[in-house]
């Protein structure tokens, strides 16, 4: 049994308010955040409760299942992949949605760059960095994130919005805290390094939104909190 939209909204109203709390509290507008509900493994009535709420884009970790979910769901959303995406799949990817925020690899940004250009469009893309060094997470390495921006600016088919990230499971919030202040000065050095605003930060989950706004993210990615546990 899928939540009624009466618990979604209230789910959502409270979670914007507490957005909203951390966002004064850090001294930053809680314009400059937004929330992104993800809807993986969910029906698509979660993408219509968004789509009513007033979000305007959900996000997804796997490219088929966002494909039939969408199928079912229309109407004037963006879809956004926030999972791990192998360059074989790239031409679904750069189909199905207004933007890849798991882009990690050169592989993957020619092979994107090749279809967006076949689909005639051009495609948003974050970079997913690795920036809590954390072996079970996919993730380009701090390291190879300048190589990759430069590849990906060289790209006429894709606009690089930022970077994305998601902190490694830890009993202590601190390391998901310093994840996300660490990818922030990658994001600032890389700006400056190539001219580039870099300007999204996809950084923050359901339990660990708040360290994330605090070290400057500029969109927290929402599952459990919205529509409960998967
Ligand atoms: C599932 C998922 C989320 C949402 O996680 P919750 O803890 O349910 O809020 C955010 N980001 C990514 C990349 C995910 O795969």
């Amino acid at each position: 049994m899928f939540i009624e939209y009466d618990l979604f909204r209230q789910r959502a109203d409270a979670l914007l308010l507490r957005i909203a709390d951390t966002c004064r509290a850090a001294g930053r507008s809680p314009q400059e955040v937004t929330l992104l509900p993800v809807t993986k493994t969910h029906p698509a009535a979660a993408a219509d409760y968004a789509l009513r709420y007033g979000f305007s884009a959900v996000g997804e970790n796997r490219v088929q299942e966002a494909i039939e979910k969408r199928a079912q769901a229309p109407g004037a959303l963006r879809w956004e992949l926030i999972g791990h995406l192998q360059s074989n799949k790239a031409k679904l990817a750069a189909v199905h949605f207004e933007r890849v925020q798991s882009v990690d690899s050169e592989k993957l940004i020619n092979a994107l760059d090749r279809a967006a250009g076949e689909q005639g469009k051009k495609l948003a893309v974050l970079l997913q960095i690795n920036a809590g060094n954390d072996p079970a997470k996919f993730g380009a390495e701090p390291a190879d994130a300048a190589k990759l921006v430069e590849c990906v600016l060289a790209k006429p088919n894709l606009q690089v919005d930022g970077l994305m990230t998601i902190a490694p499971l830890s009993d202590d919030p601190e390391v998901a805290r310093k994840t996300f202040a660490n990818l922030r000065t990658i994001r600032d050095e890389l700006a400056a390094r190539f001219g580039v605003s870099l300007r999204e930060l996809s950084m923050g989950m359901s339990g660990d939104l708040e360290a994330a706004i605090q070290e400057g993210s500029t969109m927290v990615r929402v599952g459990t909190g919205l529509y409960g546990p998967r």
